[in-house]
C-alpha cells in the first residue's frame, strides 16, 4: 500500500492545518495526490506550510471556524482554485483553560463550544451543501478525542464538545447517507501539540513523558503522522463502506479500564 497514492486527484479542506494534527495530515494528503486547501487563523504558520509543501499542491486560506461566513468562503477557495471538494477535515480546535467546574468561566465555554462544536457543524454544513450540488461521493472527518469516549483530564467543556463532535458526525452521517457522503471522525489520545501545551503550560518533553506515561499502549509515543494516517484512511476510498464510525487512535486505552 505504501507506493500507491491514495488520494489522486482528491481535493482537500483541513480546518486547523497550520500547526499538529492537521500540518500532519495535509502533508500525508498532499504526498498521497490531494490537493489541499490549509486553513486556520495563524497565517504566517500557515503560509510556511504551503511554501514547504509547494504552492502547487496546497494553498492556504485564512479560515476562523467559528465564523460560518468564513468557512463557507474557505470550500469557495477550495472550489475555485481546484474546481470541487472531495474531503473536508474538520479539525480545528482549542482545549481551553484548565480549571474546577466550581469556578469555570462560562466566557471559556463558550468559545471551546464555538471552536469545537459550532465550527464542526459549520464545516459540515459547507462542505457537504457543495458535495450535494456536484454530486460528489465525498469523505468528511471531524477530530474528536478520547475526551469524546471518557472524561480524562481536560477542562469539562472540552469534554463536552467532544462529545458532540460525535453527536455531529452522526446526525451528519445519517442525513447525507442517501448523497453517498460519508461522515466519521478520528479521536486521538494525547499529543504534545502547541494546543496541548498551551493549555496544560510545560514544555513538549515533559508532556510527552506524562501522556507515554498514561498510556496503554507502551513502545511507541503516539504523534501527529499516526492521527494523519488514520484520516488518511477515513478520506481514502479503502474505507468505502464505513460512516458515523468513530475510528480512536488511543492504543485501546477507551475501551479498558486499569485496575492497577
Ligand atoms: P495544534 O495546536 O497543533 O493545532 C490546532 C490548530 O487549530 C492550530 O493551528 C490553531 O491555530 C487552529 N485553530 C484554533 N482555533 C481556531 C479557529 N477558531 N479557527 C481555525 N483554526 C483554529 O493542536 P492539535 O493537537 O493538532 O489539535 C488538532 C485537533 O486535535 C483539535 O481538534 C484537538 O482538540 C484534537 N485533539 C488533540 C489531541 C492532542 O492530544 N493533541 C488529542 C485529541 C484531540
Amino acid at each position: 500500500m505504501a507506493n500507491k497514492l491514495r488520494l489522486e486527484g482528491k481535493i482537500a479542506v483541513i480546518t486547523g492545518a497550520a500547526s499538529g494534527i492537521g500540518e500532519a495530515t495535509a502533508r500525508l494528503f498532499v504526498e498521497h495526490g490531494a490537493r489541499v486547501v490549509i486553513a486556520d487563523i495563524q497565517d504566517e504558520l500557515g503560509l510556511q506550510v504551503v511554501a514547504s509543501i509547494g504552492t502547487d499542491k496546497a494553498c492556504y486560506h485564512h479560515c476562523d471556524v467559528t465564523d460560518e461566513k468564513q468557512i463557507e468562503e474557505t470550500v469557495a477557495c477550495a472550489v475555485e482554485k481546484y474546481g470541487t471538494l472531495d474531503i473536508m477535515f474538520s479539525n480545528a480546535g482549542t482545549l481551553g483553560t484548565l480549571g474546577t467546574i466550581l469556578e469555570m468561566d462560562m466566557t471559556v465555554f463558550d468559545r471551546t463550544m464555538n471552536i469545537n462544536v459550532r465550527g464542526s457543524a459549520s464545516a459540515v454544513k459547507h462542505a457537504a451543501r457543495v458535495m450535494v450540488a456536484k454530486k460528489v461521493r465525498g469523505s468528511i472527518i471531524c477530530t474528536a478525542s478520547v475526551e469524546a469516549i471518557l472524561a480524562g483530564e481536560a477542562p469539562l467543556a472540552y469534554i463536552a464538545s467532544k462529545h458532540a463532535v460525535l453527536g455531529v458526525v452522526k446526525a451528519a452521517a445519517r442525513e447525507l447517507g442517501q448523497h453517498g457522503i460519508r461522515v466519521n471522525c478520528v479521536s486521538p489520545y494525547g499529543i504534545a501539540t502547541p494546543m496541548v501545551c498551551k493549555s496544560f503550560g510545560g514544555d513538549a518533553t515533559t508532556i510527552e513523558a506524562r501522556i507515554c506515561e498514561k498510556a496503554n499502549l507502551k513502545g511507541v509515543t503516539l504523534d501527529t503522522n499516526h492521527i494523519a494516517e488514520a484520516a488518511l484512511f477515513l478520506a481514502s476510498d479503502e474505507s468505502t463502506y464505513v460512516s458515523a464510525h468513530n475510528l480512536a487512535v488511543d492504543g485501546g486505552l477507551s475501551s479498558i479500564m486499569k485496575l492497577n
